[in-house]
């Protein structure tokens, strides 16, 4: 009986005020967001982008504090509040005190972007890794994800709005070669249909969406030899990684008013690799 949601498709739809001007859809002047793993790479952008976007207040949450980017988002954008909040995702509790403690913050939280996540194992194929290894991905990557949109979704539904964004990955959709990452793959795979059953879930109240990056230059892979990186490249239609900021026009339009019939979908943001 529970499987049975007797509830979907019984609300109609409500027509969402929007503004004249195509531009001003994307404007997050008024909104709060939280990001998780915001304080570097493809997070950090999104939360410059936000804020380039007018967002008046956002919480970036991270396990690694980055003080001296902190300081640059905080010098920049001046009329915003940008607070810190350290948390590990892996950790159901502290995702839900945190989250909490963000709604008290803020009164109202209309956009959660779960973003934080990790590649490396110890062993290049399934068989040569130890099952920490496997536990460890799966628990950033997918169970933090899944902890993240709980705890947004409760004050989602209470507030009758929110965007949920979600990180996921070309990986969910192909197996990229050379390098193997089996539970990676896997983990960012739950994430992309994670994302679209929610979606169905929450449409009432929420939408729910996912970005699939293709191979972008950040620290979590900036460490990879250039001669596997060449082999990449070789392999990605546009012939090269990607920038973080070139991610933003995605998350900015999933987050904003730009959006507004979009739930349930992914954007693939990687140079063509799953074109293939
Ligand atoms: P990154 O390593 O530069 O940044 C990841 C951030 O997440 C860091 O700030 C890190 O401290 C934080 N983080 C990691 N584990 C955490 C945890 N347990 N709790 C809290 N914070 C944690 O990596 P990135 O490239 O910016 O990756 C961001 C997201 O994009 C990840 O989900 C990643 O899987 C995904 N992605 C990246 C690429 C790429 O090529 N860089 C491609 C596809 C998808």
């Amino acid at each position: 009986q529970s499987m049975c949601n007797t509830d979907i498709g019984s609300l109609p739809a409500a027509d969402p005020v929007l503004p004249t001007n195509v531009l001003d859809f994307f404007k997050l002047d008024g909104k709060t967001a939280a990001i998780t793993g915001g304080a570097r790479g493809i997070g950090y952008a999104i939360s410059e982008a936000y804020l380039q976007a007018g967002i008046s207040k956002l919480a970036i949450i991270d396990y690694a504090p980055n003080e001296a980017a902190l300081d640059e988002l905080r010098s920049r954008f001046l009329k915003s509040t940008i607070v810190y909040h350290n948390c590990d995702v892996r950790k159901a509790d502290q995702v839900k005190s945190v989250i909490d403690k963000i709604e008290e913050e803020f009164k109202v939280i209309d956009i959660f972007v779960a973003n934080a996540g990790i590649a490396w194992t110890s062993g290049p194929m399934i068989d040569q890794e130890t099952d920490d290894d496997w536990h460890n991905v799966m628990n950033v990557d997918l169970n933090g994800v899944y902890y993240c949109a709980k705890n947004i979704g409760k004050i989602f539904r209470k507030q009758g709005k929110g965007s949920l964004v979600m990180t996921a990955s070309m990986s969910a959709h192909i197996v990229n070669v050379p390098q193997l990452q089996a539970a990676y793959n896997a983990a960012k795979a739950g994430v992309l249909h994670l994302g679209k059953s929610l979606a169905v879930e929450w449409a009432p109240f929420a939408r729910v969406n996912t970005v699939s990056p293709g191979y972008i230059s950040t620290e979590l892979s900036d460490f990879v030899p250039t001669e596997m990186k060449n082999k990449w490249y070789a392999l990605t239609p546009q012939g090269r990684q990607g920038a973080p900021r070139e991610l933003c026009g995605a998350y900015l339009y999933l987050a904003s008013d730009a959006s507004t019939y979009t739930t349930g979908s992914d954007i693939r943001v990687d140079g063509g690799y799953c074109s293939v």
